[in-house]
C-alpha cells in the first residue's frame, strides 16, 4: 500500500493557499474524527488527514514535500534504515494481522532493542596461484559506519532524539477493527517516527539524521591456502554496524579463482598435459615437468602410450581445511611430427619397413580383430 498524495488527501490543488489548506483540513478532520465517525476506517483516514495537514501547513515541510515527495528528507525516512520495517512501511504488516487473528498477537518489535547489523557480501577475483598458496591482502569495501559526529543517534550534537509521542516510542500504531472473525488489531509502522520510536528535531549535519555514514573501509583479508572457486570466507564483525548497540554483521568474501594457462584444478588435485615426441615415448626419457612447487623430473618409461597418466604425489594443492595435500597428474600426449626433413623421412621409412616385417603383438591382435569383424564371426 503506497502513501496517498497529501494534496489529494486534503482535496486541494497543488497551488492551494494556506487558508484553503486550513479550511479543507478543518472540514475533513471534523468528518473523520474517530469520536464522531464510527466507520472502522475513520481512525486511519483521520491520521492521514492530520499528517497531510502537518506537512502542507508548514512552509518548509511543504517545500520539501513538493520537491521530494514522501521520500523527502524531513518526512521521517531518515531516522531509520533497518531492513526489517522497510517492506511494510505504510501498510499493514501481513504477519501482524494473522498473528492477531490466531492468538499470537504478542509479536511486537521493540524499536529500541539492539539488533545485529546487516551482513555484507564481497566477490573477490584472485589468481590461481594465490588460491593455491593463500595470501594476505587488503580489500576496500563500501559500507555504512556509525556516524562519529552524533555517535549514531542522528541528532545534532548537544541534542538528543525524543521519544515519538504518536506511538509512545514503540514504533508501531494500532487500530482495531471488528470483523466476522473477531476483533482484529492492525499494527503498522508508526509513520511519524518511521518505526524508530524516536523523533529527531535537530538532525546531525554529518549524517543527515540517519546516524550512519557511507565509507570505504580497508579490511585486511587472509586468503586461505587451497581456497577454490566459489568458496567463501566469513570475516566476523566486518559487516554493517549494529542498530541500537547491537553487534555488527559479518562480511562474506566469495572467491572467484582465475584459470591457469597450463594447470587445471579438480578439488585438491592438479592436471596438466605434457607433449612427448614419438621418440621420447618409444625409447623412454626423463623430462622436466612444471609444478606449482617448482620443476620436477619425471621418468618416462620406454613404450609409453599417448594418454598415459603419471602421478606426482603431493604436488597438488593444500587442502583448505588442512587435510593434507593433493597430487599433480601429468597426462602425456605423443605428438606426431610434422614438417619433416628429407633425412627424417628417409629414416622413418626405413623404420617402417623394418617394423612391417615383424609386427608387434598389439598390432597383430588389432588386425586379427579387424579381420574377424569383416568376416562377421
Ligand atoms: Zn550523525
Ligand atoms: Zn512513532
Amino acid at each position: 500500500m503506497s502513501k496517498r498524495d497529501y494534496y489529494e488527501v486534503l482535496g486541494v490543488s497543488k497551488s492551494a493557499t494556506k487558508d484553503e489548506i486550513k479550511k479543507a483540513y478543518r472540514k475533513l478532520s471534523k468528518k473523520y474524527h474517530p469520536d464522531i465517525n464510527k466507520d472502522p476506517d475513520a481512525p486511519e483516514k483521520f491520521k492521514e488527514i492530520k499528517e497531510a495537514y502537518e506537512v502542507l501547513s508548514d512552509d518548509k515541510k511543504r517545500a520539501q514535500y513538493d520537491q521530494f515527495g514522501h521520500a523527502g528528507p524531513n518526512q521521517g525516512f531518515g531516522g531509520f534504515s533497518g531492513s526489517d520495517f522497510g517492506s511494510d512501511f505504510g501498510g499493514f504488516g501481513f504477519e501482524d494481522i494473522f498473528s492477531s487473528i490466531f492468538g499470537g498477537g504478542s509479536r511486537r518489535r521493540d524499536p529500541n532493542a539492539p539488533r545485529p547489523g546487516a551482513d555484507l557480501q564481497y566477490t573477490m577475483t584472485i589468481s590461481f596461484e594465490d588460491a593455491v598458496f593463500g595470501k594476505e591482502t587488503t580489500i576496500e569495501i563500501p559500507r555504512e559506519e556509525t556516524c562519529h559526529t552524533c555517535n549514531g543517534s542522528g541528532a545534532k550534537p548537544g541534542t538528543s532524539p525524543e521519544t515519538c509521542s504518536h506511538c509512545g516510542g514503540t514504533g508501531q500504531l494500532s487500530t482495531e477493527q471488528n470483523t466476522p472473525f473477531g476483533r482484529i488489531v492492525n499494527r503498522r509502522v508508526c509513520h511519524y517516527c518511521n518505526g524508530s520510536g524516536k523523533i529527531i528535531k535537530a538532525r546531525c549535519s554529518t549524517c543527515g539524521g540517519t546516524g550512519k555514514v557511507k565509507k570505504r573501509k580497508k579490511i585486511s583479508i587472509k586468503i586461505p591456502a587451497g581456497i577454490d572457486d566459489g568458496q567463501q570466507l566469513r570475516v566476523a564483525g566486518q559487516g554493517e554496524p549494529g542498530i541500537n548497540g547491537g553487534p555488527p554483521g559479518d562480511l562474506y568474501v566469495i572467491f572467484h579463482v582465475q584459470d591457469h594457462e597450463f594447470f587445471e584444478r579438480d578439488g585438491d588435485d592438479i592436471y596438466c598435459e605434457m607433449p612427448l615426441t614419438f621418440a621420447q615415448a618409444a625409447l623412454g626419457d626423463e623430462v622436466e615437468v612444471p609444478t606449482l612447487h617448482g620443476k620436477v623430473k619425471l621418468k618416462i618409461p620406454a613404450g609409453t602410450q599417448t594418454g598415459t597418466k603419471f602421478r606426482l604425489r603431493g604436488k597438488g594443492i593444500p587442502n583448505v581445511r588442512g587435510y593434507g595435500q593433493g597430487d599433480q597428474h601429468v597426462i602425456v600426449r605423443v605428438v606426431t611430427p610434422t614438417n619433416l626433413t628429407e633425412k627424417q623421412k628417409e629414416l622413418l621409412r626405413e623404420f617402417a619397413n623394418i617394423s612391417n616385417h615383424r609386427p608387434n603383438e598389439q598390432e597383430e591382435s588389432f588386425f586379427d580383430r579387424v579381420k574377424k569383424a569383416f568376416r562377421g564371426d
